[in-house]
């Protein structure tokens, strides 16, 4: 039986590159992997990702698009409808890059930030679950960060990476991935956030840092880090090399 894959927010960046790992993986494997990418405009996917190069579209195609916005309960609803059985889910769609304080940040923007970064994941797992039930792994994956660790921000001096209300939001779906590893576990489900490290994508790249990762790099460590996910492993955060950071 093949493995299959939803990547929720794939239409660049992060998301991209890991339906692109995976779709080569399903290429080299004999159609052992089953890939599914989400884009907010259906009609943007596949062309318009392949960057023109014949081998990746050859990539792109096999996988199985899905329109979707995580603030759109009917769009993801009508996705989850689509997938009978999944068995990793990955929540990787997300806002950011913005260098905010968080005193600087009104009400509305504050919203506008937990609204995609921690309602919209929410509301993803919870339409998914049914699938997630029937597959065989029960892996759910939240791409967070390490500016939503409690420990690191308040050990350091300065802001630590992204701070603000994005940080504000990590740390909310770091708590999301504890709560439901407990709720779920009876269910045999492991639930793990994964944090990137800092990445060369558009949102990485709007904060300048000369230390930014390829984005192959941090995605190929943390497709490693998910298939060596168990049971006990579930409700760790875990860095793209495999260490573990502090809540
Ligand atoms: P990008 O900004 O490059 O890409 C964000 C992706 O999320 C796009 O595909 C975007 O779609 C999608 N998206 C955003 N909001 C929604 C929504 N409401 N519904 C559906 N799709 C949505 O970000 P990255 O690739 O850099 O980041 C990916 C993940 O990694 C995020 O969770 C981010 O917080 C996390 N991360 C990134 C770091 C970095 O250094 N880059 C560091 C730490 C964490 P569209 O094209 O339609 O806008």
């Amino acid at each position: 039986m093949p493995t299959s894959y939803l990547v929720a927010g794939a239409s660049r960046g992060i998301g991209l590159e890991f339906i692109r790992q995976l779709a080569r993986q399903q290429q080299e494997e004999d159609d052992d992997v089953v890939v599914y990418g989400t884009v907010r405009n259906l009609e943007k996917a596949p062309a318009s990702l392949t960057n023109g190069s014949s081998s990746q579209e050859a990539e792109l195609r096999r996988v199985k698009w899905l329109q979707l916005d995580t603030n759109e309960q009917s769009q993801v609803d009508e996705a989850a409808r689509q997938v009978d059985e999944l068995d990793v889910l990955i929540v990787n769609a997300a806002i950011g890059g913005e260098d905010l304080d968080l005193m600087d940040t009104n009400p509305s923007l504050l919203s506008q930030y937990l609204q995609n970064n921690v309602v919209g994941p929410h509301r993803i797992i919870l339409a998914f679950l049914d699938a997630l039930r029937k597959g065989k792994q029960k892996k759910i994956i939240l791409i967070s960060s390490r500016s939503g660790s409690m420990d690191m921000q308040a050990k350091s001096q300065q802001k630590h990476g992204s701070a603000g209300p994005y940080s504000v939001t990590k740390a909310a779906i770091n708590m999301c991935a504890i709560q439901l590893a407990r709720e779920l576990k009876p269910q045999g489900f492991i639930v793990n956030p994964l944090s990137p490290g800092w990445v060369s994508t558009d949102m990485g790249n709007k904060i300048v840092n000369d230390k930014a990762m390829p984005v192959e790099q941090s995605v190929g460590g943390m497709l490693n880090v998910i298939r060596s996910l168990t049971l006990e492993k579930s409700a760790t955060f875990y860095h793209y090399d495999g260490s573990v950071v502090p809540w």
